[in-house]
């Protein structure tokens, strides 16, 4: 099973890789990345969060989850909608983020094969966020400084974590 890496992590501030050829090993990373989000109940996840620092993301659809690759946001809706997010590699953080109502997304399918996505509401929501995790960003980086500022203990404590267990 892959671990969720966790913040301050450097893996998560990288930008990640293009997939240019899906070999069998990168084929059973989808799969792994498949199973960790269902373990772990999200409803997105990224390549850098399990420390593999390529463009992978997962999403979770209606019936079944999804795993796009290379994926690229084409169009965003000016309108914006709020809504509380939270983060598999930030746990125990919520807050609200504002994020485009509606997205056309271009990415491959596991298959190798081009596809365009149109998404609103929470499936848009999940891709600019997988989006940011391939580009080195998070939800801290998304809030105003104020809302990071109330949070800033909750940030230092998991800094300090990190540290420990290196150790
Ligand atoms: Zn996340």
């Amino acid at each position: 099973m892959l671990k969720i890496i966790k913040y301050p992590d450097p893996v998560l501030r990288r930008q990640a890789a293009r997939i240019e050829e899906i070999t069998p090993e990168i084929f059973a990373l989808l799969c792994k990345m498949k199973l960790s989000m269902e373990k772990n109940r999200g409803i997105g996840l990224a390549g850098p969060q399990v420390g593999i620092s390529r463009q992978i993301i997962v999403v979770k659809g209606e019936k079944t989850n999804h795993v796009f690759l290379n994926p690229k946001i084409e169009f965003q809706s000016k309108r914006k909608e709020t809504d509380e997010e939270g983060c598999l590699s930030l746990p125990g953080i919520f807050f609200p983020v504002k994020r485009s109502a509606r997205v056309r997304v271009m990415c491959h399918t596991p298959e190798g094969k081009p596809v365009a996505i149109q998404a609103e509401g929470l499936a848009a929501r999940i891709f600019q966020h997988e989006i940011d995790h391939l580009q080195g960003k998070l939800i801290i980086d998304r809030i105003p400084f104020w809302q990071r500022f109330k949070m800033r203990k909750q940030l230092r404590e998991m800094r300090k974590n990190r540290k420990t267990q290196s150790l």
